[in-house]
């Protein structure tokens, strides 16, 4: 739980993962950096977090971007051109959250794909969708993947699966690993660490994109990684986006110490959030759906989702959705905090008097 500033109350926000505060350990870190002017190349505290990244990661170069979405965007214009396209699931981030910037700021076409209830498309929609080399057609360039998609780590034969169709077409591959870091903790094999489950990921693929300021716990920041050749021009294409920071060692600090202390730790979050979902089953108008890392998806019978928001924000807890509510645990949260959740949700399910909609009628939560 952190402190609510507006109340005397600790607030519980499941909102997002994005929502956590630097820990005083990482101020610290913040503090003590050495700064220099990153255009120039010239700070080390930057310069230290994009070698070390590229090399835990198995990369040759990274670059340390101001958010995901410029990351993402800065990996496909790297690897695209105008006229080339891009397949990607139609739920994907990339696709559906980053405000079309690939089109918008590139003339890069995607080519959306279903995917299923785990966020996986199918190997033969993605080989079907490969325009041939013809006038009439976009250029196939690049495939674009998202672990964890929706708190869903994917399974690695689907993984291999789809590097080697990449292989095969000679398709350029990316990774949007917003949260990379989750799906390493929650898919490593007995034996490795998480940092050896996410390499062997990261291993599969041309790009990467990692996020610092999600379950990780950093302020702000992402990073891209890739070979030197495509490292330099999204330098390029980070400089044109505006994305050029000058002494942000600053936060670059708290990236690099969010990789050495806050990637293990992951594993309570998710531990948190089978808290969750175990202390929400068996409640009568809730079906939880599975919580494999740090996000909890409730769907809400009728249409008392919204009403159920209400009542968890009056109590100090904050959760996004409408008919699905959208849990997300990260290090900002404690079991008290979880158990305090799980008691309001099901006092909510209790009441006599089912009130099914939001008085006041403002937005839909
Ligand atoms: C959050 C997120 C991004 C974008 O990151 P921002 O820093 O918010 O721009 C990209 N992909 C996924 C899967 C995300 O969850």
């Amino acid at each position: 739980m952190t402190e609510n500033h507006l109340a005397s109350a600790p607030v519980v926000d499941l909102r997002s993962d994005t929502v956590t505060r630097p820990t005083p350990a990482m101020r610290d870190a913040m503090l003590a950096a050495p700064l220099g002017d990153d255009v120039f190349g010239d700070d080390p505290t930057v310069n230290a977090l994009q070698d070390s990244l590229a090399q835990r990661l198995g990369f040759e170069a990274a670059l340390f971007m101001p958010s995901g979405t410029q990351s993402n965007l800065c990996a496909i214009l790297a690897h695209c051109g105008r006229g080339d396209e891009y397949i990607v699931g139609q739920l994907a981030h990339t696709y559906r959250y980053e405000g079309g910037g690939a089109a918008v700021l590139g003339s890069v076409q995607p080519q959306p794909l279903a995917q299923d209830a785990s966020g996986r498309m199918a190997l033969a929609d993605v080989a079907g969708a490969i325009k041939p080399d013809d006038c009439h057609f976009a250029r196939t360039r690049l495939l674009c993947l998202e672990n964890t998609w929706n708190g869903h780590p994917m399974p690695w034969d689907y993984l291999q699966g789809m590097a080697a169709l990449a292989r095969d077409k000679s398709l350029a591959l990316h990774l949007d690993g917003a949260r990379l870091f989750n799906a390493a903790v929650a898919s490593k094999a007995a034996g490795e660490t998480a940092w050896d489950a996410a390499r062997r990921i990261t291993g599969l693929f041309d790009s990467v994109s990692v996020c610092f300021s999600k379950g990780l716990g950093a302020p702000v920041g992402s990073a891209l990684c890739g070979s030197r050749e495509l490292i330099a021009r999204a330098l390029r294409l980070r400089k044109m986006a505006g994305g050029g920071m000058r002494q942000v060692g600053l936060l670059a600090a708290a990236a690099h110490y969010a990789l050495d202390h806050h990637v293990d730790r992951l594993a309570d979050d998710h531990a948190l959030a089978q808290r969750l979902a175990t202390g929400l089953q068996g409640v009568d108008g809730l079906t939880v759906r599975s919580a494999q890392t740090n996000i909890v998806f409730v769907d809400v019978a009728g249409d008392r989702g919204p009403a159920l928001l209400a009542f968890l924000k009056d109590r100090g807890v904050l959760a996004t959705g409408l008919i699905g509510l959208r849990f997300v645990t990260h290090l900002d949260v404690d079991a008290a905090g979880i158990d305090h959740t799980v008691a309001c949700v099901r006092q909510f399910f209790a009441q006599t008097d089912h009130p099914s909609a939001v008085s006041g009628g403002a937005g839909p939560y």
